[in-house]
């Protein structure tokens, strides 16, 4: 069964920042790790190209708007080679078919009655293009721009919420772990348990850059149903049935929690859909202090900026190692420099060089299979105790849980480097026991095998680098989390990673 990962389709108004990238390495991550074990999944990611702030954005720059939106659209999709990231689907909401797709779900929604004509009076801000609940609004100023809100009212079609506030808040509680981590859920269910959901506004009639209304081409459909349903696009696009959404992980910033959490997957009950798999819910990024804003261009610098000073298996390794996904962080260059140096130069990279070179100078490359028969005590419990943690970085993975992951992976290496550390394989040249060192270094290349294959997801390049110098290829299904003990043959000892010298 073909399973997905999504990134939010982001709003093409302006070009990417690290923000984006965040998102795109997270889900890249999630779908690499499927991958290599075994699983058949697809990484969908795109932009979303209506509306009025994009036509707005587009006039002021003196470009025709569907011009401007190819270009960006060009700008987010050149972006993610750089940072490896290699989404399968990239869906555009100006696509033919995805304007089919939401005439269909519209005209569906609308002879179902749930949707109908009504007026929608509301504080809403220019720049958000949104209207905001009282208890949203920070006294009469809008809780993102901290403008003040005009009170609009306008003909619109609304959606109604309200029908499904009971079947979601059901749904939620026989779910306990639909949103990760599990605090955003607790936030959603007690919303649904607080009562009335107000009706959504679903349509503009002051827009005139988006999907027309069928039969009723004043309005044009606003982003909620626009947008959201572009996942499922993506999912037609792959010949797969509507209904996969229910093997979909959406990877999302929590600002957008209430969209992905209340409204998604109300739509989804009214057109009799099943509901996503998973939201994993990730938290912010400042630069240097400063939250990440279009008004401050130090915040909104391309994300290629960092893989640049970092290589992008360092940003990628960072990213989600200097936090929990789901809360907020910093990125201070110098600070991200000394963890990719400290656990990927030295931790990793050094110790596959120097364990590599030992077997390359005094066993020609090779040590045999049946070397596992001869372990010492010593090296049994290294294996036993590798395994077990191995194990645990499978199982972080599976939940989501990259920075765990990462934790873990340290302190297996940790364990490596002080064991090879205490073995002395390098004293084999003063006449070391030419056994024990070729255990140390067979046990040792073993476990790192695993272990650069477990980085695999999030390091691409390095765990490449260094699997092909052990003659293996990543291929999908690679990944298990038992270490199966076996020959080694290499013909060269290669540096796979240069520590990061700031300034460059
Ligand atoms: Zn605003």
């Amino acid at each position: 069964m073909t399973s997905f990962v999504t990134t939010p389709i982001f709003y093409a108004n302006g070009d990417p920042h690290l923000g984006h990238a965040y998102s795109g390495i997270i889900a890249d991550i999630f779908h690499r790790f499927r991958q290599l074990t075994g699983q058949k999944n697809v990484f969908i990611t795109g932009t979303d190209e209506h509306g009025l702030k994009i036509a707005s954005t587009a006039q002021s720059a003196g470009t025709d708007v569907t011009k401007f939106v190819d270009t960006k659209a060009a700008v987010f999709s050149g972006l993610w080679p750089e940072l490896d990231i290699h989404p399968d689907i990239f869906i555009r909401t100006t696509q033919q078919e995805h304007k089919d797709h939401i005439s269909a779900v519209w005209q569906q929604l609308f002879e179902n009655n749930d949707i109908y004509l009504g007026k929608y009076s509301g504080q809403y801000c220019v720049a958000c293009e949104q209207f905001y609940s009282p208890r949203e609004l920070e006294g009469n100023l809008c809780p993102v721009h901290r403008r003040e809100v005009e009170t609009v009212e306008e003909e619109t079609y609304l959606f109604r919420l309200e029908k499904y506030r009971q079947r979601l808040l059901e749904y939620y509680l026989t779910h306990p772990e639909l949103i990760t981590p599990k605090h955003f859920q607790d936030s959603i269910v007690s919303l649904l348990q607080e009562g009335p959901l107000e009706d959504l506004s679903v349509s503009r009639i002051n827009n005139a850059w988006g999907i027309k209304v069928p039969n009723n081409n004043e309005h044009t459909v606003y982003v909620w149903i626009d947008a959201l349903f572009s996942y499922i696009t993506a999912i037609q696009q792959t010949g797969n049935a509507n209904q996969s959404i229910s093997q979909t992980v959406h990877v999302l910033g929590k600002d957008i929690l209430k969209f992905h959490a209340l409204y998604w997957p109300a739509f989804l009950l009214a057109l009799e859909l099943p509901l996503p798999e998973k939201l994993v819910v990730h938290g912010w990024w400042t630069i240097n202090g400063q939250k990440i804003s279009k008004s401050n261009p130090e915040t909104t610098v391309n994300p290629n900026t960092f893989s640049h000073q970092l290589s992008s298996d360092g940003l990628r390794y960072a990213l989600v190692r200097q936090k929990p996904l789901f809360r907020d962080g910093n990125v201070a260059i110098e600070e991200l420099t000394e963890v990719v140096n400290a656990d990927l130069a030295n931790n990793l990279a050094n110790l596959v060089k120097r364990n590599n070179t030992l077997i390359l100078k005094y066993f020609d490359g090779q040590l045999e299979e049946t070397i596992k028969h001869t372990l010492d005590d010593d090296c049994e419990q290294l294996l036993a105790s590798c395994q077990n943690e191995l194990e645990r970085v499978i199982h972080s993975y599976k939940e989501y849980d990259l920075y765990q992951a990462t934790l873990i992976l340290k302190q297996i290496l940790d364990q490596l480097n002080t064991f090879f550390h205490q073995r002395t394989p390098w004293l084999i040249s003063k006449g070391r026991d030419s056994q024990h060192v070729r255990n140390t270094c067979f046990v040792v290349g073993n476990i790192l095998r695993q272990v650069v294959l477990s980085y695999a997801p999030i390091t691409p390049r390095l765990s490449g680098s260094v699997l092909a110098e052990f003659g293996i290829d990543i291929s999908e299904g690679l990944l298990r989390s038992s270490i199966e003990l076996s020959a080694i043959n290499i013909s060269q000892s290669n540096s796979h990673f240069a520590r990061i010298q700031l300034g460059n």
